[in-house]
This record gives C-alpha cells, sequence and structure tokens, in this order.
C-alpha cells in the first residue's frame, strides 16, 4: 500500500487528466480542481511525440487520437503577395507514426473520457495550500477545505499551485525574447488541410487549417528583445499592440487583424520556458507546463505533459513515501526535460527568422533538396528527443 492515497491536482487540461488516469490505474484517488467553467473544446493543435505516443497507447487511448489527427501534411512559406516560395512536407520534422498532431479539446476530450474515475470540480480554485506532517491542507475559493496526502499542480505556465508554493513566476521564468497570439478566424483563403507562413524579419503570421474544424487559426508572432508587461495587460491593450505591430506587414495579415475583433478565442502570451531546481516541496508537485514549460516554440509540452504524467503516478506507486516518489520522479523526468526544452531556440529560428537575409536562406534550405540534410537533423534532434526516457524504468 502507498501512502499516497488522495491526490488534489489542479488542472484538468493535459497533465491533469493523465495523471488522474495513471492514479486511478495504482488505486489512487484523484480530485481534479479546475479554474474555467466546463471542459474547454477546440482550441490550436498540438503535438504528442516518442514516449508520448507509448503513454497514449498504454492509456488505450491511441486508436480515437489516430482518429482525430489533424491531418496536415504541408507548410508552405509565402510571400508578401501570397506566392509560395518554398514547401515542407511536415513528415520530415517527425516519422508519421511518431509524430501525431491533435486538436487541444479534441484531446482534452479523450483524456477526460479515460480518467471519468476521478471526482472534478469545475469553476473552483485553490487559495491557500498548508503543509502538515500527514498532508496538506487546502482552501479552496468555492467548496470548503479539505486535507490531501498530496498536491500537484498541473495548472499549466502561470501555475497557481507554483505561486503558492515557490513564490512569485519571475525567477523560473526564460522569456524566449518573443509573444505570440492565436485565435480562430474565417478561413477566408479557402485553406484545406495545410499551413501557410508568411514572415517579414522578426514576425511571423501563421494560418492553418484542419479537417475538425470549418474556420482557420491564426498565429501571429514576433520577436521583442525586451521583455515588457503586455502579456499581463488586458486583452484590448494586447490587440492594439499586435495592431501596431503587424497592421500593413502584407499577405493576409490587416484582414486577420480586423477578424481578431471577433475571434471568441484570443489568446496572448509571452513565449516562455519554466526552469526550476526543482518540482516539489514536501507534499506538493508540479507537473507538465507548470514546473517545467518548454514553450509552444518547442512543440514539446504536450509531450511532456504525458509522460510526465505518467513518471509521477508510477514513482508514487512504487514508494511507500511521497518524498522518495517525488525525488524518483524528478531524477527520471530532467534529462528529458533538458532535451525537449532545448529545441525551441532552434525551433523559434526556423519559424520567425530575425532577418530578410534569413528568411531568404531558411526558403532556399527548403527549397534545396541537398539542403534538406539541415532539416532531417533538426527532425533527427526532435524525434531523438521526444523519445529520450525510459517508461519503465528500472
Ligand atoms: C499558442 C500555443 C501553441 C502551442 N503549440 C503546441 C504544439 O504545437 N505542440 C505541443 O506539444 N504543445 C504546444 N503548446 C503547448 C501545450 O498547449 C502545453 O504544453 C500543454 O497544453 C501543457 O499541458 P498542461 O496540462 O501542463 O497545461 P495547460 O494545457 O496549460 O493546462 C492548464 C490547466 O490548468 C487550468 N488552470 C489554470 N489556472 C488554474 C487555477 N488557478 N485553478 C485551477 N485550474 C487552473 C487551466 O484552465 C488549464 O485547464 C502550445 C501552446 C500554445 C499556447
Amino acid at each position: 500500500m502507498t501512502a499516497v492515497q488522495n491526490v488534489l491536482i489542479s488542472g484538468a487540461s493535459i497533465a491533469g487528466p493523465a495523471l488522474a488516469y495513471w492514479l486511478g490505474q495504482h488505486g489512487i484517488r484523484a480530485t481534479l480542481v479546475e479554474k474555467a467553467p466546463a471542459p474547454r473544446t477546440g482550441g490550436y493543435s498540438i503535438d504528442l511525440r516518442g514516449a508520448a505516443i507509448d503513454v497514449a497507447e498504454r492509456m488505450g487511448v491511441l486508436d480515437e487520437i489516430r482518429a482525430a489527427i489533424t491531418d496536415i501534411t504541408r507548410i508552405a512559406m509565402v510571400d508578401a503577395r501570397g506566392r509560395t516560395k518554398a514547401e515542407l512536407d511536415s513528415s520530415l520534422l517527425a516519422p508519421g507514426d511518431r509524430s501525431l498532431e491533435i486538436l487541444r479539446g479534441d484531446l482534452v476530450s479523450l483524456l477526460l473520457g479515460a480518467a471519468g474515475g476521478a471526482e472534478y470540480r469545475y469553476g473552483d480554485t485553490i487559495t491557500a495550500l498548508e503543509r502538515r506532517d500527514d498532508g496538506v491542507r487546502v482552501s479552496f475559493d468555492r467548496a470548503e477545505p479539505a486535507t490531501f496526502d498530496l498536491v500537484v499542480g498541473a495548472d499549466g505556465l502561470h501555475s497557481n499551485v507554483r505561486g503558492l508554493a515557490f513564490g512569485p513566476e519571475q525567477p523560473y521564468r526564460r522569456f524566449l525574447e518573443s509573444y505570440v497570439s492565436i485565435f480562430t478566424v474565417p478561413n477566408h483563403r479557402g485553406l484545406d488541410r495545410e499551413v501557410r507562413l508568411f514572415n517579414t524579419p522578426g514576425k511571423v503570421l501563421v494560418l492553418y487549417q484542419t479537417p475538425r474544424a470549418a474556420d482557420a487559426k491564426a498565429l501571429l508572432l514576433h520577436r521583442s528583445p525586451e521583455e515588457t508587461d503586455i502579456d499581463r495587460r488586458p486583452a484590448e491593450e494586447q490587440r492594439r499592440h499586435l495592431r501596431a505591430m503587424f497592421g500593413g506587414m502584407g499577405w493576409e495579415t490587416d484582414r486577420i487583424l480586423s477578424d481578431m475583433d471577433q475571434a471568441p478565442d484570443f489568446y496572448f502570451d509571452s513565449v516562455t520556458q519554466i526552469a526550476m531546481d526543482r518540482w516539489s516541496s514536501g507534499r506538493i508537485a508540479l507537473l507538465g507546463d507548470a514546473g517545467y514549460c518548454p514553450s509552444p516554440m518547442s512543440g514539446q509540452g504536450t509531450t511532456l505533459a504525458m509522460v510526465g504524467a505518467y513518471v509521477l503516478a508510477d514513482e508514487l506507486a512504487r514508494h511507500t513515501e511521497p518524498g522518495p516518489a517525488l525525488a524518483a520522479y524528478e531524477g527520471r523526468m530532467r534529462p528529458y526535460v533538458a532535451a525537449n526544452q532545448a529545441i525551441a531556440d532552434p525551433g523559434l529560428a526556423f519559424i520567425a527568422p530575425q532577418s530578410g537575409l534569413g528568411i531568404a536562406a531558411r526558403n532556399l534550405t527548403l527549397k534545396a533538396g541537398p539542403l534538406l540534410s539541415v532539416l532531417s537533423r533538426f527532425g533527427t534532434k526532435l524525434s531523438k528527443a521526444s523519445e529520450s526516457v525510459e517508461l519503465d524504468a528500472r
């Protein structure tokens, strides 16, 4: 019998439900508290790669994931008039059977379905954590206080649990000198299962469409050597900032900027990694983006969340005390996190080159067959990183 019997998880997106599923498999009770009033549907596309595919298979959701993939295979780089300058077959970035792209909301629904045995509390949040010898006394915004053997923060980049247990975010942030926005827009261009990228130095508009949604998604990313507080400003200021940054840039940007005002799901944030010396403090632990966000530029956040959930539950089941279990979780995950966080810098250089020369060089690389080795080297690094963990430790 493990000493941990009763776990509170903050956040019901990817890491939270994946952990709830695996705890259930080990006979450990999970309660999830999620600040959103209901499960969120839709969302942008995310990737499951390498070991995360094995975790999904062990959860019995791999066939459903395969049935829901976005099925995007071609990525085109276009110029200010929409003419294709270079094209890329996305399978070059990772072999198809070890890389699956799916909409975030679809994956969340599948994980929630798999982890149906857990208790879910939507529309609530933790307000205080009090460490006691035998557990953590937790206060909530709405529910009555309760004591849990372990509290896990799976509540994303701006984790509430991390703030309560480890203090403000700033010392743990690694700002990747850029800001990103994503939102749904009408599919004016009639895109069909494809991605188009339009760059000017340090800026990119990405438009894509998947068979899972009639509309398209627009992603606007710009470099910013200075870290400002724009990611913490009201959405209206962020929209103004984007209009100033991208207005008149060419191709579809002006139409996208006017669509932005009607977008139901406007998202804006800094591109940031979370780097911490430790992911637990007593009986409070961090999982997924909350502890080790690799940033959207790595494309590996979902993979880390899924694998981290598996490893954390595995170690809790192997140990009778939470301390050694959390140390073992960290020991197994650290090199994996480091390898996958390292993908973000080359990812950013690829998606948003800093200069006109950089954009031209990238497009030339994609066009010139022999130079594709540069890309396949990046693909190899990505694949290696996503596989570099042992699920069946010891
Ligand atoms: C624009 C963008 C593009 C991305 N592209 C990719 C990609 O291509 N590939 C990829 O693998 N990853 C991508 N990611 C990253 C991916 O979305 C995350 O890494 C992944 O979702 C991490 O899962 P998580 O469960 O740890 O955190 P999250 O998915 O962030 O979930 C956190 C959950 O906690 C909840 N929460 C927050 N605060 C509280 C609170 N106070 N109380 C209770 N609940 C709370 C939130 O509502 C949310 O449900 C992208 C991210 C963004 C923003």
